[in-house]
């Protein structure tokens, strides 16, 4: 317990780590002995961290909301008490949804709705409870139900298959906007505090990725021609969607070229991959198995020996969740890695310096010891 404490107090800081912090100050009834941990995270990025750090440390978790639907007995709760309301509590509308945070109170996320003439959350405005805690209960009364209202939670895309878990992940990959559009988001700022700009998230500081994604563009544009020319009859636009398409394929050539002169450009950025997985493939088939070079013989970038894991459960059970994972297939270890890391920072570093102006910089100059 000690040990998850400490890290605790490192991601939400300490004045959001209570012990024994009495319940009877959390509950509508005003009942309930002690929670052995009580936390307050500030946003879902520190929810996210402190729920992780309670699993590792096999400590049992309650959700409180806002407490108007509990009886906690007087022995209090053993684990940790996460509270969500008081923070978390963000309302927002664009005229035609409300977006909530799981932390606000139901009557204000009805108020809100009403003030931006939203209809249909009016039954909640007496029900004090938060959005979570609301949704969690189905809360409802005169009629409404939150079931009935309520369109999509990230929970309920998580857990809605493959797909929409899949595009989730990919729209936070993907959609810059979804950084600060989603509930909990930090703030984003530049160092002047401006606020964010699609640039500062697109941009990785690493040439290769950017020449990658580039040749992908030039492949969607030279399809998009393909797909143009069967369209018309006429030849002078005909040549014309000819002469692009030919070209996304020039130019596709030149930013391959172009990282190739880049070594070593694989994997992308500095740091290199982890020998215990990089070359592991999971068979999670339901169907047939699929045998090919993506799963046997020697992967294309690193040239490891692919392992091909046939019963992916038991490797994780045997393994404790893969912590206990021995190289195999690969010259690479972890030592190596940590040598080559050191090795490309240094270089990647050099580049950089020397590719900066001599004269003072501002915003860059150091300061004399
Ligand atoms: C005076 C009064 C009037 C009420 N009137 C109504 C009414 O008209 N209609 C009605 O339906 N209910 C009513 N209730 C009951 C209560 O308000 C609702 O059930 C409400 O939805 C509970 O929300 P809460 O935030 O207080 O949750 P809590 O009581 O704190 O928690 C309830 C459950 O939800 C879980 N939970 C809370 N937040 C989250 C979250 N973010 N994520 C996951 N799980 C979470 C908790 O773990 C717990 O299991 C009333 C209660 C009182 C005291």
């Amino acid at each position: 317990m000690e040990k998850a404490i400490e890290k605790l107090c490192g991601v939400l800081g300490s004045d959001a780590v209570r012990l024994e912090e009495p319940m009877k100050a959390h509950t509508s009834f005003r009942i309930g002995g002690p929670a052995e941990l009580f936390l307050t995270p500030e946003n879902a990025a520190q929810l996210a961290e402190a729920i992780r750090i309670l699993r590792r440390h096999e400590i049992p978790v309650f959700i409180l909301g806002n407490g108007s639907n509990l009886l906690v007995r007087d022995k209090g709760i053993r684990g940790a008490v996460v509270q969500l309301s008081g923070r978390m509590s963000a309302l927002e509308t664009d005229g035609t949804a409300l977006y909530a945070e799981g932390g606000a109170l139901l009557s204000a996320a009805a108020a809100k709705a009403a003030e931006a003439g939203l209809t249909g959350l009016e039954f909640a405005s007496g029900i004090p409870g938060i959005i979570g805690g609301a949704v969690m209960m189905n809360a409802g009364a005169y009629g409404g139900e939150m079931k009935d209202v309520v369109e999509d939670t990230p929970l309920r895309t998580m857990m809605s298959g493959k797909a929409a878990k899949e595009d989730l992940i990919h729209q936070a990959f993907t959609y810059p906007h979804f950084l600060v559009g989603a509930p909990g988001s930090p703030a984003l700022t530049d160092s002047n505090g401006n606020p964010w700009c699609a640039s500062y998230v697109s941009a990785t500081a690493d040439l290769t990725v950017d020449l990658r994604s580039n040749m992908a563009g030039e492949c969607r544009a030279k399809i998009g021609y393909e797909n143009l020319i069967p369209l018309t009859d006429d030849p002078l636009v005909k040549e014309t969607l000819i002469f692009l398409m030919t070209r996304e394929v020039t130019h596709y050539q030149q930013f391959e070229a172009a990282l190739e002169t880049i070594q070593p450009n694989f994997p992308p950025a500095v740091f290199q991959t982890s020998p215990k997985y990089s070359n592991l493939y999971f068979n999670m088939s339901q169907g047939e198995d699929a045998r090919g070079p993506w799963n046997q013989g020697k992967s294309t970038g690193l040239h490891e020996e692919w392992q091909y894991i046939e019963d992916p459960l038991k490797r994780v059970r045997e393994t404790d969740g893969l912590l206990h994972v021995e190289p195999q297939g690969t010259q690479r270890t972890e030592e190596s890695v940590r040598k080559a890391d050191e090795k490309l920072a240094k270089e990647r570093s050099n580049e950089l310096l020397a590719a900066t102006p001599k004269q003072n910089i501002q915003w860059n100059k150091k300061k004399k010891k």
